[in-house]
Formats: structure tokens, C-alpha cells, sequence
């Protein structure tokens, strides 16, 4: 019997930002995170899924496979109603193999140029998926986070198209916001809302 209350859970992922954002979620939980830097010789998933789902799936798969622990797969990414929902799940790599997050706004915003305000809704989507340590996919959960893309960036805060992704409501892009606030109501915080419960269930039966 181990003496933590959970096993080790491996984060598949080697986006600094988003690590930082998904481990002060799961802080307060006492799981034992672990991100896949922490361990040599795993090679980079090939994400060719064509759903959040089938990404985030992949991720989780295979992390648990190559590290022997229960692992999280996220993806992520932006949909533009206009656009018909791309970047979706290109959205890391909207401009090309290598993308920064710089270019790929910049061709957002060029895609949107002869959008009027009123037509630049969009939404955040967040999938999470869980597998236990023999890669057996156990868990998964999806979250949106509406917005709208505005012209200009704004703000330096959170990462990828957070200076142009704007909440109605408060008038303020995910940029703007103190990054405190981006963690009560982005699609992540809201994905693993509805995961936590469920994955504390999943964990405290393994040991
Ligand atoms: P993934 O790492 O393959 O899941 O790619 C996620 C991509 O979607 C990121 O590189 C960003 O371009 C975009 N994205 C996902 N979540 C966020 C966010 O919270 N803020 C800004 N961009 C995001």
C-alpha cells in the first residue's frame, strides 16, 4: 500500500502555459502531478486525431504506455463560428508546422478581417481525457468557453489567442484578465471542474 492517498498521474503535454494552468487546478486535490519533462525518452505524440477527443485520447494513451502511470491528455483549441470552426484542432499549428502564437493570431485576424463584431463569436473547447496506467482509457470530459474575437490585441496575460479571445460580459479578453479569473471560467477550469470529481473516484479505487 502506498502512503499517498493517490497514485501518480503523468500530464501529457510539454505546453509550459497550459501545465502551469491544469496543475494550480488539480493543486488543490493532493494528486500527485507529474509532467511528462519529469521523465526521459517519451517521444512527442503525433496528434492526427480528427476530435478533440480522439487527441486528447491519444495523449493519455500513450503517456500511460510509455511511463507506466495514469495519465491526462488535453487538447485544446480555439472554433470560429465565421470560419466554421476552424482553427479547431489545428489551432497550435494554424500557420504552419512550428507555428508561434504571434502568427497564428496574425492569420486569425486576417481570416476575420471582413467580419463585422457582431459575427466573431467563437468558442474555446477543452477535452480531457484519463487512462490508467495500463493505457486503458477510463475517463473523459469536453468544456466550451464562448467569447468573441475582437480586432485588436489586448492584454499580455495566458497564452495562444488569449489577447483577442473577449468575453461579452466583462469586456475583457483572457489577455486582460488576471490569470485568477481566466481560471474560474476558461473552458479548461470548466473541463476539470466536471473531471475532478470523477477522477477522485477513479484514483482513491486503485489503491
Ligand atoms: P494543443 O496543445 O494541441 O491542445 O493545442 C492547443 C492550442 O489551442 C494552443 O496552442 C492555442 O493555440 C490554443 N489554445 C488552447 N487553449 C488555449 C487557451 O487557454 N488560450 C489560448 N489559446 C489556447
Amino acid at each position: 500500500m502506498s502512503q499517498e492517498p493517490y497514485p501518480t498521474v503523468v500530464l501529457a503535454s510539454r505546453n509550459q502555459k497550459k501545465i502551469g494552468e491544469i496543475r494550480e487546478l488539480l493543486a488543490p486535490f493532493g494528486i500527485p502531478l507529474k509532467s511528462v519533462s519529469e521523465f526521459g525518452g517519451v517521444d512527442d505524440v503525433i496528434e492526427d486525431g480528427d476530435s478533440f477527443q480522439a487527441n486528447a485520447e491519444k495523449k493519455a494513451v500513450e503517456m500511460a504506455l510509455a511511463v507506466g502511470h495514469w495519465a491526462i491528455g488535453e487538447d485544446s483549441g480555439l472554433q470560429v463560428d465565421a470560419l466554421g470552426g476552424a482553427p479547431g484542432i489545428y489551432s497550435a499549428r494554424y500557420s504552419g508546422e512550428g507555428a508561434t502564437d504571434e502568427a497564428n493570431n496574425a492569420l486569425l485576424i486576417e481570416n476575420l478581417k471582413n467580419v463585422p463584431l457582431e459575427k466573431r463569436g467563437a468558442g474555446y473547447v477543452c477535452h480531457v481525457a484519463v487512462a490508467d496506467a495500463e493505457g486503458v482509457v477510463r475517463l473523459n470530459v469536453e468544456a466550451t468557453c464562448r467569447g468573441r474575437i475582437i480586432f485588436d490585441a489586448k492584454g499580455t496575460n495566458g497564452f495562444g489567442y488569449d489577447p483577442h479571445f473577449q468575453i461579452r460580459e466583462y469586456q475583457k479578453t483572457f489577455g486582460e484578465f488576471n490569470p485568477i479569473v481566466k481560471q474560474q471560467i476558461s473552458h479548461r477550469a470548466k473541463a476539470f471542474e466536471r473531471l475532478l470529481p470523477r477522477l477522485l473516484k477513479v484514483l482513491s479505487e486503485v489503491h
